[in-house]
């Protein structure tokens, strides 16, 4: 039966595949395809790892002390039992020959499967039995990390749709269903096989769903229960811009389905066209377009997509889910050195560590640990909460710019204190590379603005930093007291209120007047409903999604700067400016 699950609309297009359920804590297991030929090998893997668990409960059973608790050996032959439960084996067995998935995905499906079957039990005890099967795939999972795979390695890239056969067996698109994911965990799937993503929970602008977004695949995050009533391996539609998710469609759903998609696909390829096309106004405004990245390995996509450079790159995500085990200064240093040298000597901009709120350093430390995490000890605070650990990412940032162009940018500041400790920390790290006589290059040093106090406080800012990049995302979490991750609150996420309009106004104002830079980079830059009223109001600079790119420069290139501006003012002092902008 056809139904349809409403969430928030993050990343634009359709997707139609089969379901991949995923538990949130399963996803650091490796999700990739393996040839026909590897079967039998990927299936006596699974074999091999589940006899050595077998073997090693019957081992524990015999060395059971006669005095043991009498649970303790039922609870050894339970997982024996479980371990050979032919549902288990009859389903790694399905997943593995049918949908060619490596042994750990397979055993991880199968292992959603029955547990769905076991929450739906009216029997208390065996409901509970559930936990037990978690752990025996723990073990059997523990088993096969520690053997060698004789697998080759995975495929470096998800299959595209159009490649895909659509056959009923394998080759299927698949899209991923989890309660939620970490920023992190999305990194894990930037090179996956899924062609879409839902989750329960996020907001529009939560890291998860800007990981997404980067990825450039259908998603829609805040969906509340699809995990719940999607089941493993239902065919899906995700619709990107509505942010619904219909589950078993039917033809005739599915059809039109089909259509928009290639229609969405045609659109993509008649942008194509604007790639080389310089971004300017039709009155002669010259546009400056840049990419955010998460890693140096986007880079490639940013000149792809046409970036003149980077303007963001949130350099925490090399920090994250590394099980507390930080990046030292020389593997940051080859990481910044990437990214530069993949820019092929455009400016790229490295924010420093903006770890906290929705981005922990590990899903361990995730939950509760805090009480306001987004008003606790995040991005700046962090970073002099830890001035060896900050000097470390500095000195690895002066030390990529002797390579090429780089910004370096602040996150989070709002205290003239902070920002004079920052600084000096700058020329502390300086004077540690001169000591050393390590070789370093100058940096244009900038402040985001992401807080109400520092865009209420400007003068100080533009006293001490070159340039400003206004970070939206953060700045209207701040200004309407709205969690960004929260999607029972999203519908009051509001870019276009008054308040937030006009901290965005007056920080363009007031560095233009200065002569100094400024750019926005959070996700209103890259929104084309937003593009002219940010070029009315006097922006130059936008940085975004690479894929977003070509999409912006279009409505640039149809903009006239001087009439935008006089109508920019008017839906700064309108009541409601939504309905001002959408009156134009
Ligand atoms: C922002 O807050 O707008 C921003 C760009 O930073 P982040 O989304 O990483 O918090
Ligand atoms: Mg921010």
């Amino acid at each position: 039966m056809t139904f349809s699950v409403h969430g928030l609309a993050v990343a634009r297009g359709i997707a139609i595949g089969r379901a991949v359920l995923i538990a949130s804590s399963r996803v650091d297991v490796a999700h990739y395809f393996v040839e026909a030929s590897q079967v039998e090998a990927e299936i006596g893997r699974v074999r091999a790892a589940r006899n050595a668990v077998v073997d090693e409960l019957h081992r524990l059973q015999h060395e059971m002390p006669r005095d043991a608790p009498p649970e303790l050996t039922a609870l050894l032959d339970v997982h024996l039992m479980l371990l050979q439960d032919e549902m288990l084996t009859s389903g790694v067995k399905h997943w593995v020959t049918d949908r060619l998935y490596n042994a750990e995905w397979a055993l991880t499906t199968q292992l959603e499967v029955i547990a769905r079957q076991f929450d739906e039990m009216e029997d208390e005890y065996l409901r509970e039995r559930k936990a037990d099967l978690e752990q025996v795939v723990e073990r059997i999972l523990r088993y096969m990390k520690g053997a060698a795979s004789p697998v080759a390695a995975p495929p470096p890239a998800r299959r595209r749709q159009q490649d895909l056969l659509l056959d009923d067996t394998v080759d299927v698109p698949l899209v991923l269903v989890a309660h939620d994911l970490s920023p992190a965990d999305m990194l894990q799937f930037k090179k996956s096989v899924f062609a879409g993503f839902v989750t329960d929970v996020g907001g529009k602008t939560s890291h998860t769903a800007i990981v997404a977004r980067s990825m450039d695949i259908p998603a829609v995050v805040g969906a509340r229960a699809a995990s719940q009533l999607v089941r493993q391996d239902d065919w899906v539609i995700i619709d990107g811009d509505a942010g619904v998710m219909i589950v078993d469609p039917s033809p005739i759903i599915l059809a039109e389905y089909g259509f928009k998609q290639r229609q969405a696909e045609l659109e993509r390829e008649r942008l194509q066209r604007l790639r080389h096309t310089p971004a300017v106004t039709l009155d002669g405004r010259k546009i400056e377009l840049l990419a955010n990245i998460e890693m140096p390995e986007d880079a490639p996509a940013a000149l792809k997509a046409g970036a003149v450079g980077v303007g963001l790159f949130r350099s925490e995500f090399l920090f994250m889910g590394r099980q507390g085990d930080l990046p030292g200064e020389e593997e940051q240093y080859q990481a910044y050195k990437r990214a530069v040298d993949g820019m092929q000597g455009l400016p790229v901009t490295i924010r420093t560590v903006d770890v906290g709120a929705d981005k922990p350093l590990d899903r361990s430390v995730r939950d509760g640990t805090h009480l306001n995490p987004a008003l606790g000890l995040r991005a700046i605070r962090w970073s002099l909460a830890d001035p060896s650990m900050f000097l470390t990412q500095l000195r690895a940032i002066l030390r990529a710019a002797a390579h090429g162009q780089v910004h370096l940018l602040i996150p989070m500041l709002a205290h003239a204190s902070e920002i004079r400790q920052t600084l000096s920390l700058v020329d502390f790290a300086r004077a540690e590379l001169d000591n050393r006589g390590q070789a370093y290059g100058p940096v244009k040093l900038g402040a985001m603005i992401e807080i109400p106090a520092a865009a209420l406080s400007l003068k100080v800012f533009l006293k001490y930093f070159d340039f400003l990049s206004i970070g939206t995302n953060d700045l209207i979490q701040y200004t309407l007291a709205i969690d960004r991750t929260d999607e029972s609150v999203a519908h009051l996420y509001d870019p276009l209120h008054p308040a937030v309009l006009k901290l965005v106004a007056d920080t363009i104002a007031a560095c233009q007047a200065q002569g100094k830079g400024v750019s926005v980079c959070g996700e209103m830059a890259g929104d084309v409903a937003f593009t002219r009223l940010l070029l009315g109001l006097g922006l130059r600079s936008f940085s975004m999604h690479p894929a977003q790119i070509l999409a912006v420069k279009q409505e640039v290139l149809r903009s006239d700067t001087a009439k935008l501006a006089t109508w920019a003012q008017h839906v700064l002092e309108a009541e409601d400016p939504s309905k001002t902008l959408l009156g134009t």
